[in-house]
């Protein structure tokens, strides 16, 4: 084809997509053995309770250091684990290695933290799952209530009736339930209340832009009177100001994430106590 066009020169498009392509490929042979080679470790990003200004809880986020391409985020490993078999033996590998690592740091600090996990669609249909979380928590010695696995809005929408089964199957272990990234899949009030979930994470897009338009503030109010209503817990993802964050704690949101509270880092930087009163100290100096 690029014959045809470019009379036997590959054109820009045809490099950029080789490339591309070449990637994708090699990504995913070294992520079969990037666990085993320790290339991958955990990083935690403190969430903060808004009235108690202490964080509750660390979300594990999942990083990639490769020997050849660097630090590889998971916004692009992820899904390439998704779309092969990999993801179940990342997934697996993930969990077991964050709830025994945060159980020990846990205990050792005397914390009363939960750990947010996250699970990609394809793990939710998955049916060791409920499996590999009851072995990954026994193994860990970590409560199950300690433990909050969050499933984004699609990947539950993409089949409400399964999603909720599965749901349902891993809250009999204990566990926690959060519904990621909310705000961008099309979920009614309905479907919200029918869901076995306790919290819901609004999506850092919504965050973003607020306090710039009017129209974005009453999405975020309507969205946590919506999860208020049938008793969900509501965190705000990637805030980054002080004034996203006056202006959320304005509207009720419940807990907070984001670089302005903590940016994801390995545990021992985890800011455990308040986060907020190093923000007002340093604002007070000013
Ligand atoms: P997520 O679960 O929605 O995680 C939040 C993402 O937003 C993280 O990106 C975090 O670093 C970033 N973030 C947090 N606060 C801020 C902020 O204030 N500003 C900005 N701009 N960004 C912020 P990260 O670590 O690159 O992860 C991206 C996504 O990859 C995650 O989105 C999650 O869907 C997925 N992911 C990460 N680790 C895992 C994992 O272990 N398993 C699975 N299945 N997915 C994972
Ligand atoms: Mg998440
Ligand atoms: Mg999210
Ligand atoms: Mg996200």
């Amino acid at each position: 084809q690029a014959k045809a066009r470019g009379g036997g020169r590959l054109t820009f498009f045809d490099v950029q997509l080789r490339e591309r392509v070449q990637r994708h490929m090699a990504l995913e042979q070294d992520l079969r053995h990037a666990a085993s080679k320790d290339q991958l470790w955990v990083a935690y990003q403190p969430v903060v309770d808004l009235r108690t200004e202490r964080t509750v809880a660390a979300e594990a986020l999942l990083r990639w250091d490769h020997p050849a391409h660097g630090a590889v985020s998971p916004g692009e490993f992820i899904p390439i684990a998704e779309e092969s078999d990999l993801i179940q033996h990342v997934g697996a590998h993930m969990l077991r290695t964050a709830t025994r690592q945060f159980a020990a740091e846990r205990d050792r600090l005397e914390l009363d933290l939960q750990l947010n996990a996250n699970l990609s669609p394809r793990q939710l249909r998955d049916p060791q799952l409920h499996t590999v979380v009851q072995h990954a928590l026994a193994a860990a010695e970590l409560p199950a209530e300690a433990l909050c696995l969050e499933i984004t809005e699609e990947a539950i929408m993409h089949d409400p009736a399964q999603a909720t089964w599965v749901l349902n199957e891993l809250r009999d272990l204990g566990v926690e339930l959060a519904i990621d990234d909310f705000g961008t899949g099309y979920s009614s009030l309905a479907q919200l209340q029918r869901l076995p979930v306790d919290t819901l994470k609004i999506d850092r897009s919504f965050v973003s832009d607020l306090g710039e338009s009017s129209d974005r503030e009453a999405i975020v109010t309507s969205i946590i009177a919506m999860a208020h209503s049938v008793a969900l817990t509501v965190v705000a993802e990637g805030v980054e100001t002080a004034r996203q964050l006056d202006l959320l704690a304005g509207l009720g949101c419940d807990k907070v994430q984001g670089y302005y509270l903590g940016k994801p880092a390995p545990f021992d930087e985890l800011p455990t106590r308040n986060p907020l009163l190093r923000h007002r100290k340093s604002a007070q100096r000013r």
